[in-house]
Parts: C-alpha cells; structure tokens; sequence
C-alpha cells in the first residue's frame, strides 16, 4: 500500500490527510490506520540497545551487549529505520520538514506508556555551530514532545556538544568512538535517572558517550528513547 503511492506522499501533506498515502483521511496522528498498521514497527530487539533480532524470541541480550554492556540501561524505539521512516526522518533533518517529527514523536510517545519513567528528558546536543546552519535541533523537538506527553521535564541546558566533530555517518564504529571522546560536557549536576532523546540509533556510539559522560557526573539511569533503530545489516563498519 505505501510503494504503491510513495512517489505521492512527499507531494501531500494536507493536514486533514495522511502524510504517508495523501488519500485517506488521518486523525490527530495524521497517519491513516491502514499506513499505521504497514509501518516498519520493531519486533524482537536486544533488550539493552533495542537492535532489531529477526531470528531472536522473548527476552534476548546480543553478543555484543553480551561482551560489553552499554553504559546505559535500555534503549526503546517504536521503529527499525526503513521506509518510510527513514524518508520522513530524513525530510525532517535535513529539508526542514520538521512537521514529520509530530506524528513520529507520539508515536514514540505512545510505545513508553508503560516504561520507567526518568526524572528528566534531554535531546542529544548539537553543536552551536551546526544549530545555527540547521536552525533546529530534530532530536529537541522530538524531546520536547515526549516531555509534554509524559510529564516530565525537558532541558536543553544540562548537556552541551562541546566539540563540533565529523560527521558520524562517515565513520566506522571505532572512528565514531574516538571522534566523539570528550565531546559532550554535563554542565551541572544531573537527576538521578534520565531519558536522552534522539531521532535514529545506529551503531549507539552517541548514546553511549552521553551516557558516559552523565553517569561520570552522577546520573544512575540513563534511558535512550529513539524513534527509530538501524538493523545489523545497516551498519557501516
Ligand atoms: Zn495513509
Ligand atoms: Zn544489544
């Protein structure tokens, strides 16, 4: 249903009309039941960093959370990035398209109804200067979202991207660590449990260093709540 008009949808976005099929008429979400229900929801996931496990059943932690755990407790996304979620996210960082993130937002909103619920929510920084060439922080506005729906405070002072690194989509898992190694500062004291928010997971390089970088500063819980989680396959390395 969603191939057959995907030419289309980037054309409409008539609020009374889904985003996705531009033809039936959408709700609030403004996502039609019929795209809703074709949307690349996540299934079974490693249970720390939410990477998508096809073959996997009930609880399962993989090798490599296995071998080294993430220094934050879980990761939670409603999505594996592929169509059209990474067409929508990517329309929303990169084309200012930022009324994408709402609809993609309470849907992510939606899936941590029942989680634990942290003492505050912080979007994954950008640096000042690539604020300013992008006007918008994508990851802000998702958080900003979570924070009204679920009550809970939002701040986007308590973490700074102190260094404007290389951009992480032209490294592998290993450059991605070392070029953001002290790149994030903790400016003040955090609560005890927080909820870092960004727009896609890949390798986890990002979550991982904040939540380094929080715990150092004295966070016990660190939370990542994503819209959507690359698989395996998607990797670079
Ligand atoms: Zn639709
Ligand atoms: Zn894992």
């Amino acid at each position: 249903m969603i191939t057959q008009y995907k030419n289309r949808w980037l054309l409409l976005n008539q609020s009374s009309h889904c985003i996705l099929c531009g033809l039936q008429p959408a709700d609030d979400r403004q996502i039609c039941q019929a795209c809703l229900v074709d949307l690349p929801w996540i299934g079974n996931t490693c249970q720390r960093c939410a990477e998508p496990m096809h073959h996997a059943s009930g609880s399962f932690i993989c090798p490599q959370c296995q071998q080294k755990p993430p220094p934050y407790e879980q990761a939670i996304a409603p999505f594996e990035y592929r169509f059209p979620i990474d067409q929508l996210v990517q329309l929303a960082k990169f084309n200012g398209q930022t009324h994408y993130l709402r609809p993609l937002a309470e849907l992510l909103s939606l899936r941590l109804q029942t989680e634990p619920r942290p003492e505050l929510i912080i979007p994954v920084p950008l640096h000042r200067k690539r604020l300013q060439e992008r006007q918008y922080n994508q990851a802000a506005i998702v958080a900003k979202h979570l924070a009204r729906r679920l009550n809970i405070p939002f701040s986007n002072k308590l973490l700074l991207k102190t260094e404007n690194t290389q951009h992480q989509a032209d490294l592998n898992r290993k450059a991605r660590r070392k070029n953001l190694r002290n790149s994030f500062q903790c400016v003040s004291a955090p609560p005890t449990s927080v909820a870092i928010v960004d727009d896609v997971m890949t390798t986890g390089t990002t979550a991982a260093e904040i939540s380094r970088v929080l715990k150092q500063a004295g966070c016990q819980q660190v939370y990542i709540w994503i819209i959507a989680r690359t698989a395996k396959e998607l990797h670079l390395s």
